[in-house]
């Protein structure tokens, strides 16, 4: 077992390696757990153009400069993935790791942001990571002068469509609803787009092919029941959301739908010493410009926490 730290803070995107910033200059001895490579979704975002200070810049740099920001002040990021907390409401809590490496420490920062809704289809298991991925900016390459389908209405499905459309040949939105659930700003440009075509009030009911590579999926009209197969080499799916906090599941703090509830003046849950940041706290809007200040807040209020001990 290592010495008793003053802060974990779990999870490496923006709110993650915002509260690292202010904790490192708050001189709390910081240790930041990241399961994957630091950057949080900021890796998956092609461009982001609403950051404020940034007109215009890819996901990736903004996390490289986060990231370098961190470590100059230096905090250890390491990594791991964090899969149970023990002693979770004592002073001193044990963050245990995947690895079975245990850390003490006296206050914890979640920040484990969210991961992709599975698609409630049976062929999931058989094609996802073969023609059907979650990540347009990860995978979009592979389907360069071929056709997509993205299945979903949302910021995401619109933002991951547009960036599609300079790389393949056409793309289908399959959308449930009447209209995208979007900024009128990314709406207009993708109706503006000559490649994507939106399948409105259609759902997915399957994907076809081999068992290797997909040749198309069925989608159904939810007004009419009308069927329609379309020709398709990938499927990009973006239908929610779920929050990464099921090592939480038996503590008090999550709501109904497993996102962490805080007090927004100030980032605490419901247990002593447990501060929560970003995507994975119950909001109604997800962006990097909110989770920056979710992960401020829970630093600055963890340290107020370890003054008082
Ligand atoms: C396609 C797309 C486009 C977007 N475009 C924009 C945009 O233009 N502008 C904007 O402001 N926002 C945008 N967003 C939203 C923005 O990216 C998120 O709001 C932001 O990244 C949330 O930060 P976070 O730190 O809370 O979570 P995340 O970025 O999700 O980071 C969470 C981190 O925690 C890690 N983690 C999870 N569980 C564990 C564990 N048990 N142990 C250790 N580590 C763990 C994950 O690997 C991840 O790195 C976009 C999101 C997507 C998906």
């Amino acid at each position: 077992m290592e010495a008793v730290v003053d802060l974990i803070i779990i999870g490496g995107g923006p709110a993650g390696l915002a509260a690292a910033i202010y904790g490192a200059r708050a001189n709390l001895k910081t240790i930041l757990i990241e399961k994957s490579v630091p950057g949080g979704k900021l890796l998956n975002t092609h461009k982001i153009d609403n950051y404020p200070g940034f007109k215009e810049l890819s996901g990736t740099d903004l996390a490289i400069k986060f990231i370098d920001h961190a470590e100059s002040l230096g905090i250890k990021i390491e990594g791991d993935e964090v899969s149970k907390i023990e002693n979770i409401e004592d002073e001193i809590k044990t963050v245990i790791l995947k690895s079975n490496k245990k850390y003490q420490t006296k206050s914890i920062i979640l920040a484990m942001g969210m991961n992709p809704k599975k698609l409630p289809i049976k062929e999931y298991q058989t094609y996802f990571g073969h023609g059907l991925s979650t990540c347009i900016v990860c995978d979009g390459v592979f389907y360069r002068n071929k056709d997509i389908a993205v299945i979903g209405g949302g910021t995401s499905a619109s933002e991951e469509s547009l960036f599609a459309s300079k790389i393949v040949r056409n793309i289908y939105i399959i959308n449930l609803f009447d209209k995208l659930d979007v900024v009128d700003s990314v709406k207009e440009k993708i109706i503006q787009a000559k490649n994507i075509h939106i399948k409105y009030n259609y759902e997915l009911i399957k994907i076809n092919g081999d068992g290797k590579d997909i040749s198309s999926i069925t989608i159904k009209n939810r007004k009419t029941n009308e069927i329609e197969n379309i020709n398709v080499s990938g499927v990009f799916s973006y239908i929610g959301w779920i929050p990464a906090t099921k090592f939480l599941q038996d503590s008090k703090i999550l709501n109904k739908d497993n996102f962490v509830t805080i007090d927004f003046k100030t980032g605490k849950t419901k247990i002593r010493g447990v501060f929560a940041a970003g995507d994975i706290v119950t909001k109604d809007f997800h962006q990097v410009s909110g989770a920056i200040s979710d992960g401020t807040n829970a630093a600055l209020s963890a340290k107020k926490y370890l003054d008082s001990l």
